[in-house]
């Protein structure tokens, strides 16, 4: 089974894209798309330097690679705070979270990414480190223990989860500001290729801008890995210079299709049609009948077809809608077509 890191095409990190670092946006003005995110960031930004505070807890959701973690790198410029940075996963005992929360200063920002894989027992100590810049301890053992009360410096918890619905109310409402990201339209898409060409001093033409800002799935990691590799392939097998020909066919070679999609996401969209009859489909079954994670799929793959209107969500299961049958050329069955008349 694959957890999507494998795919040329996924949302998720992937250890080659490191050099995406140095492309990572800084300030909000090198936010491009996410219009309405970057106004309200704008506000609260400077909102809380007028009265010298820190920002407000920040939660950021949406599929990954849409910059969710970029955007707590530009809160933090623009505030000129520290950032540390953890995952959920990574925070094992409330002890290791009372560590890094002891740690804090003034101002600071904790960045936690996959937020809502911090076990119980770690959100408790959370909490009130959150609400009431509270740190609550206990010393000793058995009768003898003792609650203790430590004041932390007031700083900022900035969240980032590809699901919210799994995040516990409780930790959600702790976050003052919450966004969600959207894919990035065409225009937008363009934009961030281009400005990386340039950072990466590769010669694009216009239509290989817009061929590689098309099959990136609205999805700024994705177009810069794509970029990547058909600069790859322009210096290997053509003159070095990406046209609309040759980002056409490096991508071709890669089997991105001219949506963006690669082989798992047609097998999805394949496997609901044709072994379900189309749907409604729960997501066990289409993950058992592809091999893949269910979380994957719903965390990386879903939502880039349901934003096609390749697939519905039902309260049934998934179904494939009249445009992914088109574009895998299947003829949709008329309704009660495949029922004998008789
Ligand atoms: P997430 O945390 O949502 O998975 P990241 O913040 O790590 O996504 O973004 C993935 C990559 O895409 C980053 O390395 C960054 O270079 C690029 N990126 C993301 N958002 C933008 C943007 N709005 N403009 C330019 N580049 C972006």
């Amino acid at each position: 089974m694959s957890d999507g890191d494998g795919r040329l095409v996924s949302g998720k990190q992937r250890t080659d894209d490191r050099e995406n670092i140095a492309l990572r946006p800084k300030v909000l003005n090198d936010i491009v798309g996410q219009d309405r995110v970057r106004e309200n960031l704008r506000i609260i930004i400077d909102a809380a330097k007028a009265r010298k505070e820190p920002v407000d807890h920040i939660l950021f959701y949406g599929p990954p690679g849409l910059g969710k973690t970029s955007l707590a790198h530009v809160v933090a410029n623009e505030m000129s705070s520290n950032i540390r940075i953890t995952a959920g996963p990574s925070i094992e005992r409330a002890g290791d979270l009372a560590a890094i929360l002891t740690h804090m200063k003034q101002n600071d920002i904790l960045f936690i990414d996959e937020v809502h894989r911090l076990g119980r027992a770690i959100e408790e100590v959370l909490y009130p480190a959150m609400e009431d810049f509270a740190l609550d301890i206990v010393i000793g053992k058995g009768p003898a223990a003792k609650n203790v009360r430590l004041n932390l410096p007031r700083f900022t918890v900035i969240g980032a989860t590809t699901r919210l619905a799994l995040l516990s109310g409780p930790l959600r409402d702790r976050f003052g500001a919450r966004f969600r990201l959207d894919f990035y339209d065409q225009a937008a898409m363009e934009f961030i290729v281009d400005r990386a060409t340039r950072m990466l001093k590769v010669e694009i033409q216009p239509a290989g801008l817009s061929e590689i800002a098309r099959r990136s799935r609205g999805t700024p990691r994705v177009g810069l890995r794509l970029l990547r590799r058909v600069r790859d392939y322009a210096q290997t097998r053509a003159d070095g210079i990406i046209s609309g020909t040759v980002a056409e066919d490096a991508l071709a070679l890669m089997e991105v299709d001219e949506l963006g999609l690669d082989d798992i996401d047609r097998r999805i969209l394949s496997t609901i049609i044709e072994k379900f009859d189309g749907g409604p489909v729960g997501l066990e079954n289409i993950a058992a009948a592809i091999s893949e994670d269910s979380a994957t799929i719903m965390d990386v793959y879903e939502p880039y077809l349901m934003q096609l209107g390749f697939i519905e969500r039902t309260p049934r299961g998934r179904v494939a809608t009249r445009h992914a049958y088109e574009h895998l050329g299947i003829v949709k069955p008329e309704n009660g077509s495949q029922t004998p008349l008789w």
